[in-house]
C-alpha cells in the first residue's frame, strides 16, 4: 500500500512490494516539482502509476539501475509519456536490462527495457540547479543529486541507516565509505534516503555511518589476526544472518560486508580521503 509523507516541496512515496499479501520490503521514491526521483521496483508499478496520473509527473531520473529504483519506469513512460533521464552509466543497463538472480524477481520484479536519456553534470528540477556527483560503492553507477543553494542532498541508496549490516557481493564497502566522506563534505541539511526518507540535520547520521563500517573493520582485521575465520569473524561482530540471505543464495549476506571490509582500501590508498568527518569526532555517537 502507497504512503505518502512531505517535507517543504518535496514529497515522499513509500512502496512496498509484497509476497502472498505481506510487506517484504520498503523502498521510497520522491516527487519534486513534476520529476520523480526513481520509481520504486516493477511489482509496485501499478500503483505508481496510478499515483502519479494525479500528481503531475512528467520526468524521471535515477540515482542507479537496480530493480527497486527504476521499476516504475516502463509503465510511467507508456502510459504517461514520462522522460526518463539516468547517470550515463545507467543509461546503457536500463537499455538492456540483465536477467536479475530469482530471489530478486520473486522480491521486486524484473525491470522491462526502457528508452532512456543521460544526464549532464548538472540537472535542473523544479527550479533548482543540482550536481550530479558520482558516489559509486553501492553500485558502480549510483550517483547523488545535490543542491548547494538549497542544502539538499539526495542520496539514493548510500546512507540507507546508521548501521547497514548487509551487503551484495558486487558491493564494495570502502569505495561505498569514500562516496560517504564525500557525500559529509559536501555538509547538506537534509539528505533524501531511499529507505530513511527525510534525514534533517544529516551531519551526525552520515558520522555514525562512516565510523560504525570503520570500527567494524578495524575489529575484523584485529579478530582474523587472532585466528578467527571469517565466518567466525561475522558472527562475533554482527550477529547470526537473517533469511534475506538464506533467500539470496548469499548474495544479500552479512559475511559480505565483512569480506569487503577485510579487503586492502584501494578507494582511499595513495592519497587522503575526500570529506572532512572524523569520525571519532564530538558528532560521532549519535
Ligand atoms: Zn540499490
Amino acid at each position: 500500500m502507497l504512503k505518502t509523507t512531505t517535507h517543504g516541496p518535496l514529497t515522499r512515496i513509500q512502496l512496498e512490494p509484497t509476497i502472498l499479501g505481506r510487506p517484504v520490503y520498503q523502498v521510497s521514491a520522491f516527487l519534486l516539482g513534476d520529476t520523480l526521483i526513481d520509481s520504486g521496483c516493477p511489482k509496485t508499478a501499478p500503483e505508481l502509476l496510478e499515483w502519479s496520473r494525479f500528481h503531475g509527473v512528467r520526468r524521471i531520473v535515477h540515482t542507479h539501475h537496480h530493480e527497486d529504483h527504476v521499476g516504475g519506469d516502463m509503465l510511467l513512460a507508456r502510459e504517461l509519456g514520462v522522460e526518463i533521464v539516468a547517470p550515463p552509466r545507467t543509461v546503457p543497463i536500463l537499455k538492456s536490462y540483465y536477467r536479475i538472480p530469482l530471489y530478486r524477481k520473486i522480491v521486486w520484479g524484473q525491470p522491462a527495457n526502457v528508452e532512456v536519456r543521460a544526464m549532464e553534470e548538472e540537472i535542473v528540477i523544479a527550479g533548482r540547479r543540482f550536481q550530479v556527483i558520482p558516489t559509486p560503492g553501492h553500485a558502480s553507477d549510483h550517483v547523488c543529486l545535490h543542491s548547494p543553494e538549497a542544502e539538499l542532498l539526495f542520496t539514493g541508496d548510500l546512507y540507507i541507516s546508521p548501521r547497514v549490516l548487509y551487503l551484495r557481493r558486487a558491493e564494495d564497502a570502502w569505495t561505498q565509505l569514500q562516496s560517504l566522506h564525500l557525500a559529509a563534505s559536501l555538509r547538506p541539511q537534509l539528505v533524501v534516503c531511499s529507505h530513511a526518507g527525510f534525514v534533517e540535520n544529516p551531519g551526525p547520521a552520515l558520522a555514525h555511518r562512516i565510523k560504525h563500517w570503520e570500527q567494524l573493520a578495524y575489529q575484523a582485521r584485529e579478530l582474523r589476526r587472532e585466528g578467527l575465520s571469517l565466518r567466525a569473524v561475522t558472527r562475533r561482530l554482527v550477529g547470526r544472518e537473517g533469511w534475506m540471505t538464506w533467500v539470496s543464495g548469499g548474495d544479500f549476506a552479512k559475511i559480505n560486508l565483512v569480506r569487503s571490509l577485510l579487503e586492502p582500501d584501494t578507494a582511499t590508498a595513495g592519497g587522503p580521503q575526500c570529506g572532512s568527518v572524523n569520525p571519532g569526532g564530538p558528532d560521532a555517537g549519535v
